[in-house]
Formats: C-alpha cells, sequence, structure tokens
C-alpha cells in the first residue's frame, strides 16, 4: 500500500493534516513551501523533477493542496482552481459540448446561475432549473441522452434545502447523465457526496475549506480517471489554477476544518434554539431542525448539519434590514463559512440578481453564517438586534 492509499484509510482529521504531502526531503520542513516560481531548472532536455515543468500545468503547493482534498473527499483525483466558479467553469466544459443541456437546482448559488444562465448558455448549452428536494422535479427536467450533467448544491443557499445525492446519483446515471455536487456548504467534513454515488464534487474553498475568509479559490474531485484526464486537460489548457500562496492559505485551513465545523454546528445549534424561542422570528430554516422538510435525508447523509441558518422576522422586509444592521459581532456582509459570523439580507444582497424570477427570496429573510466565536456573544447580539 502507497503512503497515499494508506492516508485515504486513516481517519478524516489525520487526512487533514498530513494527505497530499511528505516532510520535504531535502530540510524535511513539515509544512509545503509556497513555491513561487513559475518554471522549472530541467536535467537535459525533458528532463523534468518530479514532472515539473510550468507552474500553469503543475505546481508543488498546489499539488499538496490537490491531493489534501481528493483525500477528504475520498475521491482518486483533486484540482484548484483561482475560484470556485473557475472550477465550475472547468468542470462544465471538460464535460459538455453546444447542444447538451443540464439540469440545475431553482436555487443555485446565484454565481452559479449566472454561468449558467448568461454565459454558458450563449456557448449553446442549455439549462432547466430543478428544485433539489423533489425527485420526481428533477427526473422530469432530465432530458435522457441530451442532459450531461445533474448539477446539485445541497444543502442550498439561502433556503437550506436537502437533495439526496444517493437517488439524485441514481437518477442522473439511469439517464446517462453524470452527478455534480456543489459541496460547499457542507464541506468535506460534513458530508462527503463521492462515497454516496456522485461523480464530481465542486467547491467553493472561498468559504469553509480555507475558513478564514483571507482568500477566494476553488476546488473539483473526482473519482473516475477518464473524467480526472478530462478535467486535468482542462484545468493546464484553460488556465484558470489556483497560484501558489492561495494553495498555501487553502491547504493551512484544511488542516483545522474538522474542529472549525464541529465548533460552526455547535454554535448555529445553540443560535437556532435561541431564534426558535423569539418572538419576533417565523420560521427558522436548518436542516437540523425536525421540522425542516429534508430533515430525515439531512441526517442520513450529512455527519452534523453545518453552520448556515436563515430565518424569516415577523416585521417585514424593514425589520429585516434593520436586524442586519444593528449586529455588531456578526458582521454584515456576503460569503460564508470563515471563523467569523456574518449576517446579510439574501434578497438585497446574496440574491438581489434573481429578484423577480422563480428563484425570488422572501424579503423578510436574513441570512447567518455562524462563526467560532463565543456561543452567547452571538445569542446577546442577535437579540439585542432583534429590538427586545
Ligand atoms: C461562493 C460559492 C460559489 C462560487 O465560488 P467563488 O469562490 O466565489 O467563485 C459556488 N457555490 C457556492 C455554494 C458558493 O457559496
Amino acid at each position: 500500500m502507497s503512503e497515499q492509499q494508506h492516508r485515504n484509510k486513516s481517519g478524516f482529521e489525520t487526512r487533514a493534516i498530513h494527505a497530499g504531502y511528505e516532510p520535504d526531503a531535502a530540510t524535511g520542513a513539515v509544512i509545503p513551501p509556497i513555491y513561487a516560481t513559475s518554471t522549472y531548472k530541467q536535467d537535459g532536455v525533458g528532463g523534468l523533477r518530479g514532472g515539473y515543468e510550468y507552474s500553469r500545468s503543475a505546481n508543488p503547493t498546489r499539488t499538496a493542496l490537490e491531493g489534501n482534498i481528493a483525500a477528504l473527499e475520498e475521491g482518486e483525483r483533486g484540482f484548484a482552481f483561482a475560484s470556485g466558479l473557475a472550477a465550475e467553469d472547468t468542470l462544465i466544459r471538460s464535460v459538455c459540448r453546444p447542444g447538451d443541456h443540464v439540469v440545475i437546482p431553482d436555487d443555485a448559488y446565484g454565481g452559479t446561475f449566472r454561468l449558467f444562465d448568461k454565459v454558458e448558455k450563449v456557448w449553446g448549452l442549455d439549462h432547466s432549473p430543478a428544485a433539489v428536494s423533489d425527485l420526481d422535479a428533477v427526473a422530469a427536467a432530465i432530458r435522457p441522452g441530451v442532459t450531461r450533467l445533474v448539477w446539485v448544491e445541497t444543502p442550498t443557499n439561502p433556503l437550506l434545502n436537502i437533495g439526496d445525492i444517493a437517488a439524485l446519483a441514481n437518477l442522473a446515471h439511469d439517464a446517462g447523465a453524470l452527478l455534480v455536487v456543489d459541496n460547499t456548504f457542507a464541506s468535506p467534513y460534513l458530508q462527503q457526496p463521492l462515497t454516496l454515488g456522485a461523480d464530481a464534487v465542486v467547491h467553493s474553498t472561498t468559504k469553509y475549506c480555507g475558513g478564514h475568509s483571507d482568500v477566494v479559490g476553488g476546488a473539483l474531485v473526482v473519482k473516475d480517471l477518464d473524467l480526472a484526464e478530462k478535467v486535468a486537460f482542462h484545468q493546464n489548457a484553460m488556465g484558470a489554477v489556483a497560484g501558489p500562496f492561495d494553495s498555501w492559505l487553502t491547504l493551512r485551513g484544511l488542516k483545522t476544518l474538522a474542529v472549525r465545523m464541529d465548533r460552526h454546528c455547535d454554535n448555529a445549534e445553540k443560535v437556532v434554539e435561541f431564534l426558535c424561542s423569539h418572538p419576533k422570528v417565523g420560521d427558522v430554516i436548518y436542516p437540523g431542525l425536525e421540522t425542516h422538510p429534508g430533515h430525515e435525508v439531512a441526517q442520513r447523509q450529512m455527519k452534523r448539519f453545518g453552520g448556515m441558518v436563515s430565518f424569516r422576522v415577523t416585521g417585514g422586509e424593514s425589520h429585516a434590514l434593520q436586524v442586519c444592521e444593528r449586529t455588531e459581532v456578526f458582521t454584515l456582509g456576503e460569503s460564508l463559512g470563515g471563523v467569523e459570523s456574518l449576517i446579510e439580507h439574501p434578497g438585497r444582497m446574496t440574491h438581489a440578481s434573481v429578484a423577480g424570477t422563480d428563484l425570488e427570496v422572501p424579503a423578510d429573510l436574513v441570512r447567518l453564517s455562524v462563526g467560532i466565536e463565543t456561543a452567547d456573544d452571538l445569542i446577546a447580539d442577535l437579540e439585542r438586534a432583534l429590538g427586545g
């Protein structure tokens, strides 16, 4: 068994800390250096050391990250990109051709929807939205022989709908399509889609994987070697790769993913409990609640329920906006998944671009990315902002 295979069999936390990199042979450096180099000395023409030729094709810091995230998702190969959207575009163009069709979530991340609707569509790739939580709707949207990808997020953003990954994989495969799961919200610690039948996993590593709001990046992990070859070719041919410093920051983030996620989940559970008993709060949306329609599926496929919480206030849009502007520990801002808590108004911020469409979100909705600060401080902050 190779060292890498051995590590794939280790526990999640061990893989997070060790997979993808051996202490440097020359110096013993425990952490991979930031290989700030574009090119590599060849020992005679074509005499590459370790396969390194030019840093768009491969760079040792990026290689370490790619090996690490592949081990965390239990895939065969990982690929790191300059952003989550760059990873998505590379995957789409590795697999799809003009005239093909894809099924996307009817509440997809806004940037993903825009990529399909405003960019890929112009190149002849058609898409149909369907609710990821509704298997019949997804089945109806699939055009057998034409649909190449069934693309899902679970949990979705910001309504935290849950898709049944194993059942969706069967639907996709029966129609000759691949199942792609955007695993950004769950992170590989809470959910490993490839082990449930998905063919490819996408991450915005900007979020929980990096985890410190200090880097933008993306990743793909696949389990089929033919698909890996296609993605590897396109990663190099399209060139939207993660740079060495970004790769280093993301790899550092991944080492602590397990402990961070557990604290995100602990804090989210406490915040949910508080919100559920507050008179000025209406629906609280969290897959960990038994009343959530996706609770059972989430319980089956996720280790815990994550750090994202959405809720509706009873005072309408103006109250929702007020709450967002009044918090002090929760920072008003877009993005998610960092150690610090964030609050936002999806209708006016992350989801403003879908206003007036089927993807529109309620105006009284507030979204929280619950961070890993002291839970009591988070609750006191929300209590003050809700107006007692
Ligand atoms: C942020 C995000 C993306 C896009 O990733 P970037 O790193 O911003 O390009 C894709 N999917 C989900 C679910 C996200 O939250």
